[in-house]
């Protein structure tokens, strides 16, 4: 059988850390001791409170269909959020609940763009970025930076970039996979060229709570009504409530593009998971002590992996200021980052990504969202296998 795959999925550019990811497992199962730097979830469970109340959900037959952009309950509390937290004001109709901030990008993809238009996007990258970007029949223009920067793009080369196609720059701090962060000088450059230009942003804030060293986040959409109807933003519960598995991400917008993605979502998922938005909003509204003891273990454990990459020969690596990622360079021990990955799961038993899925092969991630022990054993092993590569 030939089975035509359609040229939006057949051009899809497969997950490359997924192949370093089977491998890993594949030797966890044969019992060979692997350290695993790859995963990006924090290691930390989701709080009590959280889980209580989708639990409470499902116990009060909460299990149906919900309004398929979330329930009012939630969106509200998303409202509620981005006044209290970022100073900016949406109606509950402009924020959509959607299955994880990854499908909120998706989303944002398929409403905004088409073919013919170029979508912006700073790498290194979220490798699902420019996929999406496929998915919606458009192009991807990738803007390089370096360490030299701590990975951020220019006024300028953001200026430059732009032409009449121009539909969308996505603007992703803390970024993923760097961990670097822009100041509000940087991010009030970049917006405003997009506001004088009459190019939309995708502000992907993630992050926004897992900063370090006094670093700050602004919301793009915070600086002027003009910003505010430039932008989306988009956040979810994955990182700073520790709920991965539970696909549930949000989205704030101007109005007309909420409804347009209100309209695409009742088509295609319908509603996220009804018990899990309970989840989300024990999450929004209940205590967030966790975050201060997540926060200062992620600091310890950046501060060890830091100092320790940074001391190995051949390796430099810029100090993150938030997420929960290093980026180290490894250009000058002569490897690129799939050879590099490959022979030091292959040598060592450490599983690190390659920086080439991010669209920086000079480069790989390292994950400290994992216990200190296994961050040292494994920065341990980096050590060895970079010292080896120096005497062959
Ligand atoms: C984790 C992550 C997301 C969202 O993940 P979901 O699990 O879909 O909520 C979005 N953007 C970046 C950069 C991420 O790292």
């Amino acid at each position: 059988m030939n089975y035509k795959i359609a040229q939006r999925a057949a051009s899809l550019t497969p997950s490359i850390t997924l192949a370093i990811d089977s491998k890993a497992k594949q030797m966890k199962a044969e019992g060979i001791d692997v350290v695993g730097f790859g995963v990006g979830e924090p290691d930390f469970d989701t709080p009590q409170h959280i889980k209580d109340a989708a639990i409470k959900a499902l116990n009060d037959g909460f299990t149906k269909y919900t309004p398929a952009s979330g329930i009012p309950e939630l969106r509200q509390a998303v409202a509620d959020k981005f006044k209290r937290e970022n100073g900016l004001n949406y109606k509950p109709s402009q924020i959509i609940i959607s299955c994880g901030g990854k499908h909120s990008c998706y989303n944002i993809m398929i409403a905004l763009c088409q073919a013919g238009d170029e979508v912006i996007i700073p790498a290194p990258y979220w490798l699902s970025y420019p996929e999406m970007v496929k998915l919606a029949e458009a192009t991807p223009v990738i803007l390089q930076t370096s360490d030299k920067t701590e990975f951020k793009v220019s006024p300028e080369q953001l200026r430059n970039a732009i032409t009449p196609r121009t539909r969308l720059f996505v603007l992703n701090s803390p970024s993923n996979p760097t961990g670097s962060v822009y100041t509000r000088e940087e991010i009030k450059a970049l917006g405003d060229i997009c506001v004088e230009k009459g190019v939309l942003i995708m502000s992907d804030e993630i992050y926004e709570h897992l900063l370090y060293d006094g670093a700050t986040h602004t919301s793009v959409a915070s600086f002027s009504q003009a910003h505010y109807d430039h932008t989306i933003v988009v956040h979810g519960f994955a990182k700073a409530w520790s709920m991965t598995g539970w696909r549930l991400g949000f989205l704030a917008a101007p109005e007309p593009i909420a409804k347009a993605i209100d309209a695409i979502q009742s088509h295609s998922t319908s509603n996220p998971t009804s018990f899990a938005q309970k989840g989300g909003v024990a999450a929004l509204t209940g205590p967030q002590d966790h975050l201060k003891v997540w926060l200062a273990e992620f600091a310890k454990r950046r501060a060890y992996a830091h100092a320790k990459l940074t001391s190995i020969p051949n390796i430099s690596c810029v100090n993150s200021k938030g997420a929960f990622y290093l980026f180290p360079n490894i250009s000058r021990t002569g490897l690129k980052s799939m050879d590099f990955c490959a022979k030091l799961l292959e040598q060592e038993k450490v599983a690190a990504v390659p920086g080439i899925a991010f669209g920086a092969d000079d480069y790989i991630r390292i994950s400290y969202a994992t216990s200190m022990e296994n961050l040292q054993k494994g920065c341990e092993r980096i050590d060895k296998f970079v010292r080896s590569l120096a005497k062959s």
